[in-house]
């Protein structure tokens, strides 16, 4: 059989936790290695924290604190792609998925999750869900890893149809709201969220299933 290795490719330190952190965690509790490839340090991320702690010069650095700190707590591997925020969608795709074809090969990924490009919202998570996809069509077809993506706009059930993976993350929500709690500076939204949890219960639910669309290379 051969060995497992998850390799997860977002833009963003928080991507990680607010999208996957669940089915990570389940990963890892069965003991398969998780690679957080992470495109960019969010350095033009609009929050700073409530109080704001950081500002736009020192925003990178505690992105990059609280991305450690999240990888701590769900036992992952982190590397940075090194490319800018908020750039993605302008640097070349043939160059990104080639770059991202050397490192989901030389880590032997047999899983990729990321976005599902068209359907995640912020053009750097459309552009580097795209890039994925490519890269892994560049690999031969028998070293090729499955790609699970994660859609986010409100309308993705509605053109794509039902999720080809619903997952039940509610053994593993400990592990994600500590990994969400890590990005101090993005998580004042869902940390309201939690507190008012009579009012929200519905978008609290949803956090607790974790959905992603498998692609298929015709
Ligand atoms: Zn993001």
């Amino acid at each position: 059989m051969t060995k497992q290795h998850v390799v997860v490719i977002f833009p963003h330190p928080d991507d990680e936790s607010f999208g996957a952190s669940g089915t990570i965690a389940e990963f890892r509790s069965k003991g398969v290695p998780v690679t957080y490839l992470c495109g960019t340090r969010g350095e033009m991320g609009r929050n700073m924290g409530n109080p704001p702690f950081a500002n736009r010069e020192t925003l990178a650095q505690f992105r990059k604190k609280e991305l450690a700190d999240a990888a701590k707590e769900l036992d992952i591997e982190v590397e940075y792609l090194g490319y800018r925020d908020k750039t993605l969608e302008f640097e070349s795709r043939e160059q990104v998925a080639k770059h991202l074809k050397r490192r989901i090969s030389e880590l032997g990924a047999t899983t990729v999750i990321t976005h599902y490009p068209g359907y995640a919202v912020h053009p750097d998570h459309d552009a580097l869900g795209a890039a994925v996809v490519e890269a892994v069509r560049l690999m031969d077809s028998d070293q090729r890893p499955e790609i699970l993506m994660h859609a986010i706009t409100n309308n993705h059930e509605e053109d794509l149809g039902e999720p080809h993976i619903v997952h039940d993350i509610t053994p593993y929500w400990d592990k994600k709201l500590a990994a969400i709690k890590a990005h101090l500076s993005q998580a004042d939204g869902m940390m309201s969220l939690i507190k008012g949890q009579d009012q929200h219960a519905e978008q609290l639910e949803r956090l607790k299933t974790e959905r992603f669309y498998k692609y298929k290379f015709s």
